[in-house]
């Protein structure tokens, strides 16, 4: 059996997470049972989410246990199997963690799917056609279920949801506004995945300089918006919504290495009588199917071009997690390991 080598969470952070972190474990891949499949990771998906995890504290996730792998999801191809529903040369989707192969119970529901790679990338099963893909579409359809003519804000606007958030608002007829960070970044959304307006934060970088950069923007106000990030953005866009309002609370990403993040008016959610509802999309089982149907058509027919950024190798998975903590991915955070 190969050796796999794996990241372990080797201590929790105080504050902002480290590379000293994690820590590189070589490992024997132990001989198969029956009914398991012995899969080889390409790619290891990266998310905010594990920021969440690497904390003792209590959250809607478990805890990332110490001295064990980096959990996460992975995409790859089984290269034994002692199950008859896995063919050798399969391409898989699971969740395998940080390391280079992992034996997985074919007969555990949920564990593993087979994914057709004839129209979509493997890496995509992590990304657009895959769980951010579905979070993008269970806050827009589900919570914000706009209207043909609304408009729509998206904050993270170029990364794995925000870019999907805007391919399935556009099809439904609506005006799509991102903020994302930097000029390039800006250029992506409007350029390549065809948002009408982007607006670069780091030029807005308090609550006031947004507001109006948002009333520019979106002269009719706002009537639905996908929070990714927390903080002065969403004071900035709680300003500008109109009545009756939905907003999609998905993630709170600068708040995650502890920052405090306080909100300036809450009283206008009620004056707007806005509905905010915070979703985890791995409690939404149910729309998987439907979603990934949509987000696959919209990937093979060119209408959604999701943007990857790919460490390469394992011993680089830590530094890029830091980074897309930090801004420093551009799409989707992947690590390729063949
Ligand atoms: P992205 O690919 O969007 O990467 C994260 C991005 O967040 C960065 O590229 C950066 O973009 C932005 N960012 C980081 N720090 C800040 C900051 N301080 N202020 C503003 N922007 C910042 O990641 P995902 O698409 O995977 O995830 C997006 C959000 O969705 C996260 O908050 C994540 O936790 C959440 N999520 C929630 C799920 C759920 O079930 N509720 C499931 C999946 C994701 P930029 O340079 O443009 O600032």
């Amino acid at each position: 059996m190969p050796t796999n080598k794996q990241i372990h969470l080797a201590s929790r952070p105080e504050g902002e997470a480290q590379a000293g972190n994690f820590r590189l474990v070589t490992a024997e891949t132990p001989p198969l049972a029956d009914g398991q499949v012995l899969v080889r990771h390409h790619y290891l998906s990266l998310d905010p989410y594990m920021r969440g995890r690497m904390n003792e504290s209590k959250s809607y996730a478990q805890p990332q246990p110490v001295g064990q792998v980096f959990q996460g999801g992975t995409v790859g191809e089984v290269v034994e199997s002692r199950n008859p529903k896995y063919a050798v040369g399969d391409k898989v989707v699971g969740f395998g963690g940080w390391q280079e192969y992992s034996v997985v119970d074919g007969n555990q529901p949920g564990m593993l799917r087979k994914v057709d790679t004839a129209h979509v990338p493997l890496s995509h099963y992590l990304g657009a056609v895959g769980m951010p893909g579905v979070t993008a579409w269970y806050g827009l359809v589900k919570i914000i279920a706009p209207k043909a003519g609304e408009t729509l804000v998206v904050s993270a606007a170029s990364g794995a949801v925000g870019s999907a958030f805007g391919a399935l608002a556009k099809a439904r007829g609506c005006r799509v506004v991102g903020i994302a960070g930097g000029p390039d970044k800006c250029k992506y959304v409007t350029d390549e995945l065809g948002f009408d307006a982007c607006i670069d934060y780091r030029q807005h970088p308090d609550a006031k300089s947004m507001s109006a950069a948002l009333k520019e923007a979106c002269p009719q106000g706002i009537d639905g918006y996908f929070e990714n990030v927390g903080g002065y953005i969403l004071d900035a866009v709680l300003s500008r919504l109109n009545a009756f309002a939905r907003i999609a609370l998905c993630g709170m990403i600068a708040g995650y290495d502890g920052q405090p993040l306080p909100l300036a008016n809450p009283a206008l959610l009620l004056i707007n009588r806005v509905k905010l509802e915070g979703f985890i999309v791995s409690e939404h089982m149910e729309v998987w199917p439907e979603a990934l149907k949509e987000l696959g058509t919209l990937v093979a027919a060119g209408k959604l071009r999701p943007r990857e950024s790919i460490a390469q190798g394992i011993e680089a998975a830590p530094e890029a997690f830091l980074g897309l903590l930090k801004g420093r991915n551009f799409g989707k955070q992947l690590v390729k390991l063949i």
